[in-house]
């Protein structure tokens, strides 16, 4: 990638796409980048969007500690992907370093699970400290906060509305050279010698140097025939956008109930779990009963009115693990597919 001849074809506009694209046209690289629909069309447009180094995964029961690990160490290192950029791009990201608050009842299930998170946490690097009751009532004055509620509070994350931040990066990357093409799918990639030389959309072929996949939870049928095996879990969440509120939530909040971010513009979103509704819950989401009972924590959220209910495919491959590399086929074809 030493001159602008070079030409990178990044299939998918999401949040992956898009930043890897300003990055390749940074380092000078040609850069075209495709999608079937338009910028965040995937998961990425219904993302909870909390910037997390969390232990646990959704099927993290079935890691082992060392590859949980891996992954963690993967978000701290996202973590300062996401400062660096803020700082590159400004507020533009709708990106907001508040920290996240995570909280759990004296006792129960939940309470195991956060004191592990928070050992897991302590001993693999990550600033979390200890909070209780009234602790998280100072981080937190929005919120009601019960009694013998225990948590703990990550200074270091935030939040991003992934939507801006798409936008941001599609208006940086052209800036710098990238073509955005959008209503093309990609449908193969094409090579021989060990190396691809152009990527089969409906609309014709387009010859290429290097390809980069990073298409969701589409990845699949795109990775499979150049040899790499992404079988991801099918798994949805739901997502309750409200209306905005005056700034009054700063860290992300995840109780047991409910998980909220207020977003730069005022907006609210709130779930069940920070990935949507709880994996693998058949019934959805009640919507209006979420909405009562993020009231019954954040009494603000009185005043909003539910928007949008927004439904996702969470990109889970089986293993819970990300899939990073290059086709065994092709030298040249990279892929990222991660959750
Ligand atoms: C409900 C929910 C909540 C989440 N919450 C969080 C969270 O709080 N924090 C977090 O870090 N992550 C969260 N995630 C995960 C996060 O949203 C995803 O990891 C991230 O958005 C993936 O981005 P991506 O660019 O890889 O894929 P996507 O955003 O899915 O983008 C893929 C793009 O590829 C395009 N495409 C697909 N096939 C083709 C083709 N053949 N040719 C051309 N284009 C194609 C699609 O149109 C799409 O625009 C959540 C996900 C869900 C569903």
């Amino acid at each position: 990638m030493q001159t602008s001849a070079h030409h990178v074809v990044v299939v998918g506009a999401g949040i992956l796409g898009t930043a890897l694209a300003r990055q390749l046209a940074l380092r000078g690289a040609r850069v075209t980048v495709l999608d079937r629909e338009a910028p965040a069309a995937g998961a990425t447009s219904v993302s909870f969007g909390w910037l997390t180094n969390q232990t646990y995964f959704r099927n993290g029961d079935s890691l082992p500690d060392t590859s949980s690990r891996h992954y963690f160490g993967l978000h701290r290192f996202a973590l300062g992907a996401w400062r660096a950029l803020h700082h590159a791009l400004g507020d533009s990201l709708g990106v907001r370093w508040h920290g996240a608050v995570q909280l759990a009842p004296a006792r129960g299930a939940d309470r195991d699970l956060l004191e592990s998170d928070l050992a897991r946490r302590l001993a693999w690097g990550s600033p979390s400290y200890r909070v209780d009751a009234t602790q998280a009532r100072a981080l937190l004055p929005g919120a009601v906060v019960a009694d013998g509620t225990t948590g703990f509070h990550t200074p270091d994350e935030g939040s991003a509305d992934p939507n801006a931040a798409v936008a941001a990066l599609v208006e940086a990357g052209r800036k710098l050279g990238v073509r955005y093409v959008t209503g093309t799918e990609v449908r193969a990639v094409e090579g021989d010698g060990g190396r691809a030389s152009a990527v089969v959309t409906g609309d014709g072929r387009i010859a290429c140097d290097d390809v980069v996949i990073t298409c969701g939870a589409d990845s699949p049928a795109l990775l499979e025939p150049l040899g790499i095996q992404v079988p991801l879990a099918e798994s949805y969440g739901s997502i309750v956008h409200l209306t905005a509120v005056p700034l009054f939530l700063g860290p992300v909040l995840l109780s047991s109930d409910i998980h909220a971010i207020q977003r730069t513009d005022g907006r609210v979103v709130v779930a069940r779990h920070y990935s949507g509704s709880p994996v693998g819950d058949p019934d959805g989401l009640d919507s209006e009963r979420l909405h009562a009972d993020a009231v019954a924590v954040l009494p603000a959220l009185r005043a909003a009115a539910i928007e949008k209910v927004t439904v996702g495919r969470r990109i889970v491959p089986a293993d819970g693990l990300p899939v990073i590399g290059h086709s065994p086929r092709y030298a040249n074809v990279r892929s990222v597919t991660t959750d």
